[in-house]
């Protein structure tokens, strides 16, 4: 049998399962809040153009408006200024959306301090339990913080102080850009940076320096709790919006039991 029918096979039979890594998009899915003397990602939203009615009679379809920065989404290169010169979100390369995943579960931690930062040392301590990060694929960092994306404020976490949500503390966010074999980062927060990172130096490390590598992210993911340390294959699909910084992507993991 071919590989592609043995996959075929395997997924009619359930040893390979799929799990859907994307948020649902409507209009209350959660959004990034920068400070007000920014510019803001819009909230998704469906313009219905006819449904069954005088507008189409026999036919109902929306148009959306939405950022390309809301909901579970894919940031590319040129996001950030450190990769302003790198790919687009149309020219990240098709095979670099079929990647293995490695996955670091902090979930207990996370649920004692929300400002939680993951240190190399923490890198460390993974791999020599599973072995190195994988050639070319993602890091995913599991905190539990989907169970948030309900809701705008328990998701952002945000105080007087700023936002209290989970991350990678700059040391290993240069480690990962610079040195990690990985092409990118997903996370289940509203951004690879941890809220806390607008005060890092430099600010918001993962942006910075993963993007500026010419790495890639990925953000607001669900279900990363029914993905193994090791072993899963992450196929994401980001709109190939021109010139585009990030897209909504429908993220989807393959898992063999
Ligand atoms: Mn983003």
């Amino acid at each position: 049998m071919s590989l592609l029918a043995q996959l075929t096979a395997a997924l009619a039979g359930g040893s390979v399962r799929i799990v859907d890594l994307t948020a649902p998009l409507h209009s209350d899915t959660p959004i990034l809040q920068l400070p007000e003397i920014f510019g803001q990602t819009a909230r998704f939203q469906l313009e219905e153009i006819s449904r069954y009615d005088d507008r189409g009679p026999a036919w109902y379809w929306n148009n959306f408006h939405t950022g390309e920065h809301t909901g579970t989404h894919f940031d590319a290169p040129n996001h950030w200024v450190t990769g302003q010169d790198q790919h687009d979100v149309a020219s990240v390369p098709l095979e670099r959306l079929i990647r293995p995943a490695a996955v670091i579960d902090v979930t207990d931690r996370v649920a004692d301090d929300h400002d939680f930062l993951l240190t190399k040392a923490d890198v460390e301590a993974w791999q020599d339990e599973h072995g190195p990060l994988p050639e070319g694929g993602w890091l995913i960092l599991r905190t539990g913080w989907s169970s948030r994306n309900h809701d705008q404020a328990e998701f952002l976490n945000a105080d007087e102080f700023g936002p209290h949500t989970p991350g990678i503390d700059v040391e290993c966010a240069r480690w990962l850009a610079e040195e990690a074999p990985i092409i990118g980062l997903g996370v289940e927060t509203v951004g690879t940076d941890a809220g806390a990172a607008g005060g890092f130096d430099p600010m918001y490390p993962c942006h910075t320096l993963l993007l500026g590598a010419g790495k890639y992210g990925l953000a607001q993911l669900q279900n990363v709790d029914q993905l193994p340390a090791t072993g899963a294959l992450v196929i994401t699909s980001p709109l190939p919006i021109v010139t585009g910084s990030g897209s909504p992507p429908r993220v989807l993991a393959l898992v063999e039991d």
